[in-house]
């Protein structure tokens, strides 16, 4: 039988079976099969279980692409096969106790995010500082100008200048200086 020739030419790991002929650069096993080139575990789930669907694609149950046994290989849309792969990433990175800058991943320092990634405490504290600009760039509220409606915007790197007129708050432009600026309002004034 033709699944058995196949079969035959594998080697036992854990509870797969792997091929021991040419494999394609992607790590799936590589058969001559009716005349050509084809990816060896279609070919197995074809034998045994007949036509694979258009737009079907066979899974690896063991996330081993040298694997050819049969009962391996389940039949699924693109969709659950790259469910599968984010599991499994998600699986591998639960297993860090650090995140990428060493920050220990313990129960006070780990967050989760809406997909129910881990985040690390430290660096979103670390992260939102900066995106506030509490870097040490930033000149704080009350580095800010003694002059009133004169303030330092860290975003731009610049001041800007704002007057009341009749109660409502006027913008009257950004300034490379603080001077600039005041002397701006002095001009409105
Ligand atoms: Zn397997
Ligand atoms: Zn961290």
């Amino acid at each position: 039988m033709m699944l058995g020739k196949f079969l035959n030419k594998t080697f036992p790991k854990d509870d797969c079976m792997e091929w021991t002929g040419a494999l394609y650069k992607s790590g799936y096993a590589q058969f001559w099969h009716e005349g050509k080139k084809q990816r060896g575990h279609r070919v197995v789930y074809r034998l045994k279980n007949g036509p694979i669907a258009e737009g079907l694609v066979i899974r690896h149950s063991c996330d081993n692409r040298k694997c050819i046994n049969p009962k391996h290989l389940l039949i699924g849309t693109q969709k659950e096969n790259m469910q599968d792969a984010k599991e499994r990433r998600r699986f591998r990175n639960q297993k860090k106790t650090e995140c990428k800058h060493g920050h220990a991943f313990s129960s006070q320092n780990t967050s989760y995010d809406k997909k129910g990634k881990r985040v690390c405490k430290t660096c979103a504290r670390l992260y939102m500082r900066k995106r506030n600009g509490y870097n040490g760039f930033r000149k704080s509220k009350t580095d800010s100008s003694q002059f009133p409606g004169v303030s330092f915007e860290a975003r731009q790197n610049k001041w800007s200048a704002r007057i009341k007129i009749d109660g409502k708050l006027k913008r009257l432009g950004m300034f490379k200086t603080e001077i600039e600026a005041i002397n701006k309002i002095k001009e409105k004034k």
